[in-house]
């Protein structure tokens, strides 16, 4: 665990990328939040959801069925062998599992116990890839794409 890493509450709310496509048409269902005046947003986000871009070199992250609040990037994750602890502004917490966005270069950490959606997790915000790539190696040495028994939502999610 390194402290120069501190986590804050996150002020967002997650989302399933199944959340916005038709089951029967495969189409993206318009969420309120593309709901915008830029009409090419739609698509745009729809390309970043049929080729999802990971540009970096680790070996355990691995895509998620989560959207990036910040960008709507999907989210990439990784599964710790051990509980991971982070520093974050309410003590030292263990999680299971962190998700990435490398668009936007954030961290997510659920409140251990809970899924990403219950929204009451960590952030986690890097303001150039230099550093955000510092943080993303660190975490791949101790990650896995093995889902975990006994955690909650060791799935897909
Ligand atoms: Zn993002």
């Amino acid at each position: 665990m390194d402290e120069k890493y501190l986590f804050k509450k996150t002020r967002y709310e997650y989302q399933l990328i199944s959340s916005f496509i038709d089951p029967f048409t495969g189409a993206i269902i318009s969420p309120m939040f593309i709901e915008t005046p830029k009409n090419d947003l739609k698509e745009i986000i729809s390309e970043k959801w049929e080729r999802p871009r990971w540009h970096y070199f680790t070996n355990n992250f691995y895509i998620s069925s989560y959207i990036c609040p910040k960008c709507y990037s999907l989210l990439f994750k990784t599964v710790f062998l051990e509980d991971y602890p982070i520093h974050t502004t309410d003590g030292i917490k263990r999680i299971p599992r962190i998700f990435t966005c490398g668009e936007c270069f954030s961290f997510h950490a659920p409140e251990p116990g809970y899924r990403l959606a219950d929204n009451n997790g960590y952030i986690l915000e890097f303001d150039d890839q230099i550093s955000y790539e510092e943080f993303l190696y660190e975490l791949d040495k101790y990650g896995s794409t093995i889902g975990r028994r006994g955690t909650i939502d060791n799935s897909k999610y």
